[in-house]
């Protein structure tokens, strides 16, 4: 990507930031002198027919729904190497992750910018539209030069649109997104209506009050016991909204932003006295604490890794909480290694998939892929990274698996990587297990992700 300066008309002047599915840039528009967002799709492997399938459907989705509280998408197009791209507005203002990566905001503005993402999303469905995958990154704020001081659009974006592209690519969402997903998407099959987006706004809302992504649905901590200035009023509106059932929350997107806006207007005060404010801080930081503890011990008690496993649900493997933001399930080509091609199940979990082969970045993940059809070991052994440096290769003897683990440490981005081609400790099966991780620093994890390495039959 780094030698590209131009797409098309666009000319890239630097990039805004990247996700779990590609790379959006600021770029120019030479034609109509203004500035523009392009948003480059990872690579997507095979299924590249598939993916610009969907990619055409969607942005015309979009053109349906032709609001201004929703990004406009100017084109589309491929770049010589098959990627699809989209030419979107430009919002200047960064995106409420920006925003609360400071910290929780007041809890009027908090309840006013979702408001307004509410008020998108009540426009999208207007059209038809279920978002999908509302949350922070995807609510942008455009600086209106016009308004009142401090007045800026919200502007939702991405609509479900990388989304779909990415499951058509085989890539789909961990963690990333968790907090802010509602139960029923994470259920294949489960019908998905306007109320997936009212949990997700909930979500949003309780983000931006609390400073804190809500826990798994069912499972979230009221957030008054995370901030003690949220008066009773508000801790009702946002905890309906993050109903597990979507019978019992806000019926769509319109009256959850009326309910809110209406709190901004009435002033929304807690019923407590002013003396108890001294100790509002520390009581803030104390339960924050606690609440972060207690969502870590529900995803995977006790040591807080994180389980994935791929779509056939053969092969599964637990790596530590932070490096689940981004899984690819779909399997994998033995190609990669020379071997005859063919496509095996298998799995990838990273903080930055879409950075995988880049040894300059500095990604944490593991990479399993599944042989049954012959040995790799030779394949692996092959393998080299120059950029790197050998640390040489040692045995590995586990419950379940053998194999030799090669190790090289001092890559570009500063971390290491491990090659491991794993044969089962017992039995005679024909199962063979290609293993590759990526760490920060040293291979410190490497035993413990290799351990957890399962394959099912
Ligand atoms: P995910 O891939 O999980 O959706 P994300 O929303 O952070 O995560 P992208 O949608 O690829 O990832 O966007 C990356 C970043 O680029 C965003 O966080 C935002 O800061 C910036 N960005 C995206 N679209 C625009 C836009 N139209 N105008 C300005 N900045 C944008
Ligand atoms: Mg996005």
């Amino acid at each position: 990507m780094h030698s590209v300066e131009r797409i098309g008309r666009y000319r890239l002047e630097r990039r805004l930031g990247s996700g779990a599915f590609g790379t959006v840039w600021l770029a120019h528009d030479d034609e109509l002198e203004a500035p523009v967002a392009v948003k480059v799709l990872a690579d997507n492997w095979s299924h590249r027919l598939d993916v610009r399938e969907r990619f055409l459907s969607e942005a015309r989705m979009l053109r349906r729904a032709n609001s201004d509280r929703i990004v406009q998408v100017y084109d589309i197009g491929e770049l010589p190497d098959g990627r699809p791209y989209f030419v979107m507005e430009y919002a200047d203002g960064g995106t409420l992750a920006d925003l609360v990566a400071d910290g929780p905001l007041p809890v009027s503005e908090a309840l006013r910018l979702t408001a307004l993402a509410a008020r998108g999303a009540a426009a999208l469905h207007a059209a038809g539209i279920v978002h999908r995958d509302i949350k922070p990154s995807n609510v942008l704020l455009c600086a209106s030069p016009d308004g009142p001081a401090g007045a800026s659009r919200v502007l939702l974006a991405d609509l479900g649109l990388a989304k779909s592209l990415a499951q058509a690519s085989g890539l789909t969402q961990a963690a990333g997104s968790a907090g802010y997903r509602p139960p029923e998407q994470a259920e294949p099959g489960e019908g998905i209506d306007a109320r997936a987006d009212v949990y997700s706004l909930g979500a949003v809302g309780y983000h931006l009050v609390t400073g804190t992504v809500p826990g798994e649905p069912g499972r979230v901590v009221r957030p008054d016991r995370l901030r003690p200035d949220v008066a009773p009023a508000v801790r009702r509106a946002l905890m309906r909204a993050l109903a597990p059932d979507r019978r019992r929350r806000w019926p769509g997107a319109e009256a959850f932003a009326q309910e809110l806006e209406r709190l901004v207007a009435s002033g929304h005060r807690p019923r407590r006295r002013r003396t108890a404010a001294v100790l509002t801080a520390a009581v803030t930081a104390v339960a924050a604490a606690v609440g972060v503890t207690a969502s870590l011990v529900n995803r995977h008690s006790p040591a807080a890794d994180l389980r994935v496993a791929d779509t056939t649900g053969r092969v599964v493997a637990e790596v530590p909480d932070g490096w689940g933001r981004q899984l690819r399930d779909s399997g994998w080509d033995p190609k990669a290694l020379g071997l005859p091609a063919g496509h095996e199940p298998g799995l990838a979990v990273a903080d930055r998939l879409t950075r995988w082969q880049d040894l300059e970045a500095d990604v944490n993940g593991v990479f399993v892929g599944l042989s049954e059809h012959g040995d790799l070991t030779a394949a692996v052994t092959a393998l080299t990274h120059p950029t790197c440096h050998y640390d040489g290769s040692r045995a590995y003897d586990g419950a379940r698996w053998r194999g030799r683990v090669r190790t090289w440490s001092g890559c570009p981005g500063g971390g290491s990587m491990t090659e491991a081609a794993l044969a089962p400790a017992q039995g005679s099966a024909q199962t063979r297990v290609y293993v590759q991780i990526r760490q920060s620093g040293g291979a410190s994890a490497t035993d413990r992700v290799l351990g957890s390495v399962r394959v099912g039959s």
